[in-house]
């Protein structure tokens, strides 16, 4: 296969934002087809990434259509608005979020201990629907040639000098030169490449949302509110008028999804409004929260140190390799930010092994302080904090986070 795309010397890239977003820059190297298995976040951007690269990608998702079911929100912070600009998935993102560039740190009794508005320059924190996020970042990837096939649920792969071949559950293969596990945190993918690979683990709670009116609880419009004291809650306003919240049960126990999901919504209320008393507002806003508008989202879980994240022609990324816990709000961003950098790597070293090897240490450092930071978060919440005061001010818990942007056009 030919490299048709432009091949730039590294002296003649520029560095604005437009530049750097739509960059086509190929130094050479030997991978010219991937196979992407996993159709979430992380799958539809790296093929695109893939694709400015001029690698072609084929995405194979085990789900039997586009439409996902999991309505838990999310945040995109602007490290992943920015990783998402680099394939111009970035508006379509926007289309369907919330902004909620604001952070507003709050103790137990509603008083503000913190204020914080973004820092200038970045694009806006959105919140939406998880499910609103794989539907666009699907379409994105379509409407810009990417082939995505469901019901493709990946059993097998095997790999050899020349590629890698990949087995699906229907009996029907695939071969390309690399293979991509964006299969999410039980990644198939992630137990072919190490078979002693580490499972999920457990971040000691498990976590619920609700929606319900606002009234008598004082939220700021733009603002993402984080309420500590004894327990944590976090909240924001919708367009519509109602508010959202975040919170978590301390729970030894790790259920299943499935276990918690065959609890009834009411008792499930009843032992997080017995946690929440006294709690401003949390004992307001889950006291009225009816048992129907109860989200109840499961265990709380994250990817512990993964120590093999690739072969020579299979690689890992997304939260198949580095899940940081939903407390961090950077899953989807850390997903995005890992598609584009692996294809920049891919771009620019000669081999898949010396493109995965340099990817991975690109990306280990920064997944696991973010990961660690989250697992602290977790620890407050189940009350195992210890004395130490778990949370920074909010500039120093996101800058680090939110300023990290990739050098598209830089030379990986
Ligand atoms: C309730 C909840 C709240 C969250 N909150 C946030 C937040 O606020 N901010 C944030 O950034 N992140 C958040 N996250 C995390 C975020 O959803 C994930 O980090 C993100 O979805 C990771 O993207 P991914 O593509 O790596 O994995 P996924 O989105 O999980 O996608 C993996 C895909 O692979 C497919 N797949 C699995 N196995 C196979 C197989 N064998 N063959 C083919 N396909 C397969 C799956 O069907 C799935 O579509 C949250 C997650 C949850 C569950």
């Amino acid at each position: 296969m030919t490299n048709t795309n432009e091949v730039r010397n590294a002296n003649e890239v520029r560095t604005s934002t437009e530049e750097r977003n739509s960059a086509e820059v190929r130094n050479g190297g030997e991978v010219r087809t991937a196979l992407v298995i996993g159709g979430g976040i992380a799958g539809p951007v790296t093929a695109l990434a893939l694709a400015k690269a001029g690698i072609e990608a084929t995405v194979y998702e085990a789900r039997p259509e586009a439409a996902d079911g999991v309505g838990a929100m999310l945040s995109i912070a602007p490290n992943g608005l920015a990783a998402l600009a680099i394939v111009g998935a970035d508006e379509a993102v926007r289309a369907v979020g919330q902004p909620v560039p604001g952070v507003v740190m709050q103790d137990g009794t509603g008083r503000t201990l913190a204020d914080f508005n973004g820092f200038p320059g970045l694009p806006e924190t959105l919140a939406l629907r998880r499910a609103d996020l794989f539907r666009v970042l699907a379409d994105h990837a379509v409407a810009n040639g990417i082939t995505i096939r469901y019901g493709k649920q990946l059993v097998d792969a095997v790999e050899t000098d020349e590629g890698v071949t990949a087995h699906f559950a229907d009996g029907t293969t695939a071969s390309a030169d690399i293979l991509i596990g964006a299969d999410g945190i039980r990644s198939t993918v992630r137990t072919l490449i190490d078979p002693d690979a580490p499972a999920p683990g457990y971040g000691g709670v498990l976590s619920f949302g609700g929606i319900t009116s606002t009234e008598g609880v004082e939220v700021k419009p733009g603002m993402m509110h984080f309420a500590f004291g004894r327990t944590f809650l976090g909240f924001w306003g919708l367009p519509d008028g109602r508010i959202v919240w975040f919170g978590s049960l301390p729970s030894e126990e790790p259920l299943t999804s499935a276990e918690v999901r065959a609890v009834p919504n009411e008792t499930w209320l009843a032992r997080l409004r017995d946690l929440y008393t006294g709690h401003a507002p949390g004992e307001t806003l889950i006291g009225r929260t009816a048992p129907e508008d109860l989200m109840v989202v499961g265990p709380m879980e994250y990817m512990p140190d993964v120590p093999k994240w690739h072969t020579d022609r299979i690689v890992l990324l997304g939260d198949a390799v580095h899940a940081p816990s939903s407390s961090s709000g950077q899953g989807a961003s850390l997903a995005a930010e890992s598609a584009i950098e692996l294809a920049r790597c891919l771009r620019d070293r000669p081999t898949a092994a010396e493109a995965f090897a340099a990817y991975e240490a690109l990306r280990r450092p920064r997944v696991q302080a973010i990961t660690g930071d989250a697992q602290a978060k977790n620890k407050a919440k189940a009350g195992k904090a210890g004395d130490k005061p778990a949370f920074p001010t909010p500039e120093q818990m996101f800058a680090p986070v939110h300023k990290f942007q990739i050098n598209w056009p830089a030379p990986a």
